[in-house]
């Protein structure tokens, strides 16, 4: 299994991430991918990256506009060069739209931005998306990004997936499937073919329904995995082996 949106950087993991990481290589999560959400945290997040033997992304999150969105984009572009030739750098983002968090055209700017350096550098996406799914259906369908992205985090309804399928871009599952309350996303699932999901947690954040106000940790992958199984009536090892497929295929893993 690989978590594809686990942010293993953040100081939550600071005292215990050797065992984390311990725990996860016990339970067959192989790998993960350390998005980035801003310049101050790139080099923890690549150093952790190298260390630890995953994938990062490189991006600026729209929690976290910066002053100067030009001379940041400029940075984003310098390190993107550095380490167009890494192995482990497989994304730009985590980039994208958040209404409830400080809204405002700068966040778009910000994003469009971020998109035009994934079509340079020939990279796909990973989106973060709150309260904003029109706006950023139109800006992806004026983009045409080739190597297309993921959706993290998704939570939305059968036709709002259709419509990121549709421009070829994949959906991020992670705890809130568990959740017996969350039917738009649990019909989502069930309705639309294997191919177009991927598994992650977003750790430390989002922890499962059952364990609110802990840490949340990749651990919950196989609790995922198991749910999806359960909905689409097939067999775990079949659900793992596409998953890891959709993974391997959109970040050239
Ligand atoms: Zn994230």
């Amino acid at each position: 299994m690989i978590d594809t949106h686990a942010h293993l950087d953040m100081a939550a993991f600071d005292d215990d991430r050797a065992q984390v990481f311990d725990a996860m290589h016990h339970q067959g999560i192989t790998s993960a991918i350390i998005p980035g959400v801003s310049v101050q945290q790139w080099q923890k997040q690549i150093q952790i990256a190298q260390q630890y033997d995953c994938y990062f992304s490189l991006g600026i999150h729209p929690w976290y506009v910066p002053e100067d969105i030009d001379a940041t984009i400029i940075q984003l572009d310098t390190m993107l060069q550095k380490y167009r030739g890494d192995k482990r750098l497989v994304a730009v983002g985590e980039c994208g739209l958040d209404k409830l968090h400080h809204w405002s055209d700068k966040q778009l700017t910000l994003l469009e931005q971020q998109l035009l350096l994934a079509k340079t550098y020939r990279l796909p996406v990973i989106l973060h998306a709150v309260k904003a799914h029109q706006e950023l259906l139109a800006i992806l369908g004026k983009m045409k990004l080739d190597r297309s992205g993921v959706v993290h985090g998704f939570y939305g309804n059968n036709d709002i997936a259709k419509r990121y399928i549709d421009l070829g871009f994949k959906l991020g599952i992670g705890a809130l499937i568990l959740n017996p309350n969350a039917t738009k996303l649990r019909q989502t699932v069930t309705n639309l073919p294997l191919e177009h999901f991927l598994i992650e947690t977003d750790s430390p954040s989002m922890p499962p329904f059952d364990h609110p106000k802990t840490r949340n940790t990749p651990l919950i992958l196989s609790r995922i995995v198991s749910e999806i199984a359960f909905l689409k009536k097939k067999e775990i090892v079949c659900i793992l082996e596409q998953l890891n497929k959709n993974a391997v295929q959109l970040f050239e893993l």
